[in-house]
């Protein structure tokens, strides 16, 4: 579980600008070969669900604010996270990529196409704070087949002390409520997470995955002391938690020397404080993995868009806006007729288009809302429809 401490509040700056714009050709469902979506499976691929409860416009989070969750949790947990640099040597030598991926959902329990998001609308207040988030008859919504979907919501939880909370392996009770629990407030870094620093980089679901997977807080349990402990080597004794962010090396009654490990996911820090798992915490997620979750591993009629390979630069073409409406611009300063491809979430080529200008107007008219994949000059860029 993890509490919230000092919130400050941004404010948003919102721009406009004017585009100049050719256009082009384009077509739709152009059968294409589908083979740039064949992924290796090296790392163990796991199918998330995220159940929206929202009582008004404020906590009816946008889907550009739920990818970012997903984009944080796959940087997290794969050594990928911009500050891991800032990691200090002695504790880089300990830290481990967790190799898992996580995937929204694009199938249902019942085998139905889904974007991996629910939204459910309720009239109960701070739904996240009463037993009824995880009950469809108590006004909430049932989590889908826990023994298949890593089930997240996401409510209101109110001005309480709670961030956000997830169930260890086999100990939900009652079952229904087996996965995580979050404020839409520290949901995610898009939208409205972007006024809740220090908790604005999506690590506060970071950490309850932790406790999901088995992990214990570096520090044990409060108050108890130095022989209280998460059970791990490589992380150093720890008596209480750690909050803000701490100069290296922070030592307690129990480390010191290098000190405690302030920097780790399962512990109190800001989030962007906090950098790295470590070796043995690795092993633990992988042993659940195996053990009480393993059946999460099982779902795998669920594709999961992944790019398999470290992207190109793709800093030379892009597209706006994004989330878009009815139209996109590809921008490419390098246009050499290439074609650009969009795929669904079911790996389906929907529409494509050539470039013939350094900026391109795209009609996504024919297109539903939803979540697509484009394709252009051998790299991916996720692309957001909306209503
Ligand atoms: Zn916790």
């Amino acid at each position: 579980m993890r509490l919230c401490h000092s919130i400050i509040l941004f404010f948003l700056v919102t721009s406009t600008f004017g585009q100049h714009v050719q256009c082009l050709q384009q077509g739709m469902y152009e059968p294409e070969s589908q083979e740039i979506f064949i992924q290796t499976r090296e790392k163990t691929h796991l199918t998330v669900v995220i159940h929206v409860l929202h009582r008004t416009s404020i906590d009816s989070i946008s889907d550009e604010q739920i990818l970012s969750q997903i984009d944080v949790l796959n940087e997290d947990f794969n050594q990928l996270n911009d500050n891991f640099d800032g990691t200090p040597a002695v504790f880089k030598e300990v830290a481990a990529s967790v190799d898992v991926q996580f995937c929204l959902a694009d199938k249902d329990p019942d085998g139905n196409p889904t974007t991996g998001i629910t939204r459910t609308k309720t009239n109960i207040d701070d739904i996240g704070l009463t037993e009824a988030y995880y009950q469809t008859n108590l006004g909430g919504i049932d989590a889908w087949d826990p023994s298949r979907y890593i089930n997240i919501w996401v409510a209101d939880l109110g001005n309480s002390s709670i961030s956000g909370s997830g169930t260890f392996p086999d100990q939900a009770d009652p079952p229904g409520k087996d996965g995580i629990l979050m404020s839409f407030k520290f949901f995610g870094r898009e939208g409205v997470a972007e006024e809740f620093y220090p908790h604005d980089l999506g690590r506060i679901c970071v950490h309850e995955m932790g406790h999901y997977f088995g992990l214990p807080h570096t520090f044990g349990t409060i108050g108890n002391g130095c022989n209280d402990d998460d059970g791990f080597n490589d992380t150093p004794l720890q008596d209480d938690p750690s909050f803000a962010c701490p100069d290296f090396p922070a030592a307690d009654i129990c480390t010191q020397n290098n000190g405690v490990m302030f920097m780790n996911f399962m512990d109190y820090t800001d989030d962007a404080c906090m950098t790295m798992f470590t070796a043995e915490q690795k092993n633990r997620i992988h042993q659940t993995l195996n053990g009480p979750r393993s059946s999460l591993k099982d779902n795998l009629d669920n594709i999961c868009i992944v790019q398999t390979e470290t992207p190109p630069e793709t800093k030379d073409w892009n597209f706006f806006p994004n989330p878009a409406k009815d139209e996109i611009i590809l921008e490419d300063e390098q246009y050499t007729g290439e074609k650009m491809s969009i795929y669904d979430t079911q790996g389906q080529l929907v529409l494509w288009a050539k470039a013939l200008q350094r900026k391109s107007q795209i009609s996504l008219s024919a297109l539903q809302a939803g979540i697509y994949y484009v394709h252009y000059k051998n790299s991916f860029k996720k692309l957001l429809i909306v209503e």
